[in-house]
């Protein structure tokens, strides 16, 4: 008699599927389409085979660009449940992009897994590096019953699965791939050898499986689908008591977990505990962060809505700088871990995405506000300054999304610039010799002394990770010939400029543990601007990362502000800062540019 089946395991094929990375897009293209080529073949022969491309449907457009007369193939085997697509149009890192850009890529994955004959629907991102607090939230929104996900996992969760909460309180059923997404990579296809393998799988998981069915995923990264694994599951079934081996869809296996019973977790999963989470993945490339940052806005914050609210027919160009934005959201690509060429072609997305955006802002603003008219894109009352024909203009307040005639104001107390002292009714500031600024919160009475240091630090790490070195030291007195000027002297807008070089060493000694004695020097830029009436000192440094012979060798210069301390003894970061709008006082800082 044939034992009683006890577990079952739910094999899935798949590929993960980095667009561009260590080879450009092209590159990977043309694998790509090679695996889709094999995929069709192989799915139109085995009735039984499964495959899930990677839960975005931007490799299908990547393929049907190139082979058009594939897609009545590549639907119906969709349609018939063998290959599973969507729910995302590219996995992103969910760190580096707006909350919208994450929203919008999933909108536009299932649009498109729909059209092409149905989208999964697990929130599955099996290779992000650390995963965002809300998306429990949005997908639940979207209609989701389960999510699957690898990096970030905290050591709390010691099972297969558990539920995941956002701060709302939504709540979704997640898989955890604790042993990652390729775990079942690259299986033997002779049935004993299956069997074998198989078994030693089942022991790896035991500690988060005491009982149930068993996800293993059978892929990695790039990799084509194993044509005979089919006949080597049934032939392998067999073989292991009361287990039975059968190819799987994802949805198949997170179907069969209970509902109830997991462990929780609420927020982010951003532990290394168990996989590293790549956390300097950050900050490289920074450039190339900041360009795609303010493309995002402008499209987001500035041409949608301004096309919106005008009713201009912006339907085709919103949707090719969204597609653009969507396609630098793919983690490598978001996170700068790319080789040089694909932060180029990155680059030209950002660039393109921001030109589409701002001409659709040049042929709407018009539209609202008219000659001698000023527009407030916020939704909050807002002063602000304004440049007409070169000259600076402070608006009357302006309620939120409105237009006002452009009316003269004079502003209460003037700012005032002079020597190397920047004032108005709410801050005094000073620029010292050493480069660093001091400021008197005057409502207050806090004084905050040594802002804007600067400090280099050694890094023998790589792309995705910060490594410290064994020993490091700087050049003495590194901040040197520094000069500054007065260029806007009031009273609207009070602006001094500084120069100074910055000495460093650059690279690294032989066994990369401490720096070589090349010394490099960097010509940094710092402006300071304050207007008139707002407790907000506006800084922009400017540091030349291409000064630097190597980057990975000389770590980018970290910007530390020592952040003052309120009186209840809490420190005072930037958003708080800035969340106390015109009541607030502290010294509040913008941002560095690094060219
Ligand atoms: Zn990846």
């Amino acid at each position: 008699m044939p034992q009683a089946v006890t577990t079952t395991v739910y094999v899935v094929p798949h590929t993960h599927w980095d667009r561009e990375w260590y080879a450009t897009f092209e590159t990977f293209r043309a694998q790509l389409v090679e695996l889709w080529d094999q995929l069709l073949v192989l799915t139109e022969a085995d009735p039984d085979f499964r495959f899930l491309m990677d839960g975005q449907t931007v490799v299908i457009d990547d393929y049907l660009e190139v082979r058009p007369e594939a897609k009545t193939r590549l639907e119906a085997a969709i349609r018939r449940g063998q290959i599973q697509v969507g729910p995302w149009y590219t996995l992103p890192d969910e760190f580096l992009v707006s909350g919208e850009t994450l929203v919008r890529d999933l909108q536009r994955g299932i649009a498109s897994a729909d059209a092409h004959g149905g989208s999964m629907r697990v929130g599955y991102l099996p290779d992000s590096f650390g995963h965002a607090a809300q998306m429990p939230q949005i997908y639940r929104q979207l209609g989701f019953a389960h999510a699957a996900v690898w990096r970030g996992v905290p050591l709390a969760i010691d099972r297969v699965a558990f539920t995941w909460e956002a701060p709302d309180g939504s709540g979704i059923l997640t898989a955890y791939m604790g042993n990652s997404y390729s775990h079942g990579v690259d299986l033997p296809t002779e049935p004993a050898a299956l069997a074998t393998r198989i078994a030693a799988a089942l022991k790896a998981i035991e500690p988060f499986r005491p009982a149930g069915d068993v996800l293993l995923m059978n892929g990695n990264d790039h990799v084509l689908p194993q044509a005979a694994l089919s006949a080597a599951a049934r032939g392998a079934s067999g073989r292991l008591d009361g287990t039975v081996i059968r190819l799987a869809r994802l949805e198949d296996y997170v179907a069969t977990l209970p509902e109830q019973g997991w462990p929780r977790w609420r927020g982010e999963l951003r532990s290394s505990a168990r996989a590293n989470i790549l956390m300097g993945t950050l900050s490289v490339r920074a450039p190339d962060k900041q360009r795609y940052f303010t493309a995002t806005v402008a499209l987001e914050r500035m041409a949608e809505p301004i096309a919106a609210l005008t009713g201009i027919d912006a339907t085709g160009a919103l949707d090719q700088a969204w597609r653009l934005i969507l396609q630098n959201a793919a983690h490598d690509t978001a996170c700068g871990s790319g080789i040089d060429a694909v932060a180029e072609a990155s680059g030209e997305r950002s660039a393109a995405a921001f030109e589409i955006a701002e001409q659709l802002v040049a042929r709407a603003l018009p539209l609202l506000a008219g000659a001698g008219q000023v527009w407030n894109p916020s939704p909050f009352p807002r002063q602000d300054l304004v440049e007409v024909d070169g000259a600076l203009v402070l608006t009357p307040v302006i309620a939120g999304g409105s237009v006002s005639e452009l009316t003269t104001t004079r502003p209460l107390i003037p700012a005032r610039a002079g020597g190397t002292r920047l004032e108005n009714a709410h801050l005094a500031c000073e620029l010292h010799s050493d480069g660093t600024l001091a400021v008197l919160d005057r409502q207050t009475g806090l004084r905050y002394p040594g802002l804007v240091q600067l400090v280099d630090q050694g890094d023998a790490g790589d792309e995705y990770n910060y490594s410290p070195l064994a020993s490091d030291r700087q050049p003495a007195d590194p901040l040197r010939r520094l000069t500054s000027q007065v260029e806007e002297a009031g009273p609207l807008r009070a602006r001094l400029v500084a120069h100074y070089e910055y000495a460093v060493y650059s690279g690294l000694s032989d066994d990369r543990r401490a720096r070589a004695e090349v010394e490099t020097t960097l010509p940094i830029q710092l402006s300071l601007s304050l207007e008139a009436d707002k407790p907000r000192l506006d800084v922009e440094l400017e540091v030349p990362s291409t000064a630097c012979p190597r980057p990975v060798a000389v770590s980018g210069i970290a910007f530390r502000r020592r952040h003052p301390v309120s009186r209840d003894g809490t420190s005072r970061d930037r958003r708080a800062a800035r969340s106390r709008g015109a009541r607030g006082g502290a010294a509040d800082v913008s941002h560095v540019v690094v060219r």
